[in-house]
């Protein structure tokens, strides 16, 4: 039976309540996507991130507390080493309702019906784009053929749901939304594009001609017939239906569609930092609590954390990066 979850405990002052967990297992990626990290990132060193065994506690213990969802993520969550050991763990914890992932797809090729088998319900596989060159460049010499070899190893694996992520980059990627779509479809899976958001000292998004949610429904809507959808997965995405397609399209809008009213997320990072908001610096560490096992004090932070969770991010008053933290470190 799962332990009665404190629905109290993850609520914030605006009266969200916290029932979505996004782990980030580690800062470091074998891409450099340009908009996430910069050329030459200084990856942490190793004894300031959490041990697995630690990540497991601050999990285990917000599950207590009342978070439903976990969604590992990194960095890239996949070259964390032994990060099957606390995905197998976290997929069991009394009370997770899902265990999700979110991965570049690098390494999904053999790693797909084991993930499955581990009690990952779905996984979130980012695409930005179809062609080889584009890719190389964005990511800074990746490899599209390993990722479209992993997208194929989800779609066949079994999973409840396998997402494509595309970030929308106004005058990079934005003759390809059809292409896009027509992939996802192509193989059942669900598609969806998230407005770029300026983070870390990376210089990007600052044209106010960004690609939107609406450029991408006006684009999708020249092949497909777009209807609202109900389906809802405890995200920011807001989906629509293709008619005669069982894939969905997805918007993550944060700047033309605000979702802060009910944000009911919190991002822990690799050092077991709490973000209790993507788009600000507010954090508090978790990192002493989790050392010393110390559930109470945890539960403490954790209430600090909820209490300090602003009303929403301020992406759309600057077009330049305000939050000084790379994508990568907070898992998006
Ligand atoms: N390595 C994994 C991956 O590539 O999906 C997980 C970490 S990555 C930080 C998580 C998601 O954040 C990806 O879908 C990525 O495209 C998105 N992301 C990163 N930087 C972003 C930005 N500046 N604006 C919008 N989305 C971003």
């Amino acid at each position: 039976m799962a332990p009665a979850a404190d629905t109290a405990a993850l609520r914030d002052s605006c009266g969200r309540t916290a029932t979505y967990l996004r782990l980030s297992v580690t800062d470091r990626c074998d891409l450099r996507c340009q908009y996430c990290l910069p050329a030459r990132p200084n990856f942490l060193p190793k004894d300031e991130i959490l041990s697995l065994e630690e990540m497991l506690f601050i999990a285990e213990e917000f599950v207590k507390l009342g978070i439903r969802k976990i969604r590992v993520t990194g960095g890239e969550p996949l070259v964390c080493r032994n990060v099957s050991w606390l995905l197998e763990r976290l997929a069991a914890l009394d009370g997770l309702r899902e265990l999700v992932l979110t991965t570049n797809g690098t390494r999904l090729a053999g790693q797909a019906e084991q993930l499955r088998k581990m009690g990952v319900k779905r996984v979130n596989i980012s695409l930005d784009t179809l062609r080889p060159a584009r890719f190389a460049e964005l990511t800074r010499n990746g490899d599209l053929a390993k990722v479209l070899a992993g997208i194929d190893a989800a779609c066949t694996a079994g999973f409840d749901a396998v997402r494509l992520n595309a970030v929308l980059m106004a005058g990079f990627n934005h003759d390809e939304i059809l292409d896009l779509i027509d992939f996802a479809c192509a193989r059942g899976a669900d598609i969806a594009f998230i407005e770029e958001m300026p983070m870390g000292d990376i210089g990007r998004r600052k044209d106010k001609d960004a690609l939107t949610a609406d450029g991408v429904l006006a684009a999708a809507a020249e092949r497909y017939e777009l209807q609202p959808s109900a389906h809802a997965t405890g995200g920011p995405a807001r989906y629509y239906e293709l008619a005669g397609q069982k894939s969905r399209l997805g918007v993550i809008a944060p700047y033309t569609r605000n979702f802060c009213a009910d944000c009911n997320r919190l991002r822990l990072t690799c050092t077991g930092d709490l973000h209790p908001c993507l788009g600000h610096m507010g954090k508090v560490a978790l990192a002493g609590a989790a050392r010393e096992r110390d559930a109470a004090k945890l539960a403490a932070l954790a209430a600090v954390a909820l209490a300090a969770k602003p009303e929403g991010h301020e992406f759309a008053s600057a077009p330049e990066a305000r939050v000084m933290r790379y994508m990568a470190t907070t898992g998006g």
